[in-house]
């Protein structure tokens, strides 16, 4: 059987599972958590805030990123943090001894980038290995980072950008991404925001793609996923899921298809 046919009886299965209702408990997703070593974690709340809204979890300064063994890539706009300027006087306290005293007097403007727009050397928070079929995403001219978990995602595509985020080391969600890709090259255009239909698609091509690649796979995940999606566009979750099983049947083909052509051209 070959790699799409066997991808279709996965989808099948998983699809039968749903369908019955017997699913084994979600896992929790492994997050990758806070990075205290680098240097916004030692910045203000406010200063974290304005990192926050730039959606990165670590922004440095040019020469930061240049001793990590990373460059800033061509065209990256900084976004700027404030530090505090301040300056030392002289003040005589109420026994007459004279004391320094750092007073802020107002703030500046620093410059830095986000991890997302440099290269080089991995950082700390990089999985040790790619994802399975991140030739894929490299063929559709993705770039793929990872970040914190900032407790709202765990992975998003953005097309414009042609980026996937991901704030989790764990290939099904990395998969549910790149399954967004895929549909999008096939529609030629995707809703904005969660739309239930797109979401389906994605995650029942995740948990396919999981199933062919990984040791594990978060099947009780993609069915709360699917099933909160379904009752959204108020489906029952078997119907839900017939509704768009050609379409992944196609994101899946899209992505296969795509791989092999890598490793044909590999070999
Ligand atoms: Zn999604």
């Amino acid at each position: 059987m070959n790699d799409t046919n066997k991808a279709k009886a996965c989808l099948q299965k998983i699809v039968d599972l749903f369908k019955s209702g017997n699913i084994p408990k979600a896992l929790a997703v492994a997050t990758i958590p806070p990075q205290k070593g680098i240097p916004s974690g030692k910045w203000s709340i406010s200063n974290r805030i304005l990192q926050f809204l730039s959606d990165t979890s670590d922004a440095r300064g040019f020469r930061q990123w240049e001793q990590a063994g990373r460059n800033i890539k061509k065209g990256a706009k900084a976004l700027y943090i404030l530090g505090p300027r301040s300056r030392i006087v002289k003040e005589t306290d109420g026994n007459d001894q004279e004391i320094e005293k750092t007073i802020v007097t107002g703030f500046y403007a620093i410059p830095v980038f986000r991890a997302e727009d440099t290269d080089g050397k991995p950082l700390p928070y990089d999985p040790v290995s790619p994802p399975p079929l991140a030739d894929v995403a490299e063929q559709f001219g993705l770039s793929v980072s990872y970040q914190a978990f900032a407790s709202n995602y765990y992975g998003y595509y953005h097309g414009d950008s042609k980026r996937i985020v991901l704030a989790t080391h764990e290939a099904q969600v990395f998969f549910h991404e790149l399954a967004h890709a895929a549909h999008h090259k096939i529609a030629g255009s995707l809703k904005g925001g969660q739309m239930p239909d797109q979401e389906i698609i994605a995650e029942l091509t995740a948990a396919t793609l999981a199933s062919m690649y990984c040791s594990e796979v978060n099947i009780g995940f993609s069915y709360e996923y699917v099933k909160a999606y379904s009752e959204k566009s108020k489906k029952s979750i078997d119907r839900a899921c017939l509704v768009v099983i050609n379409t992944v049947g196609q994101v899946l083909d899209k992505i296969l298809n795509t791989h092999l052509l890598v490793k044909e051209e590999v070999a």
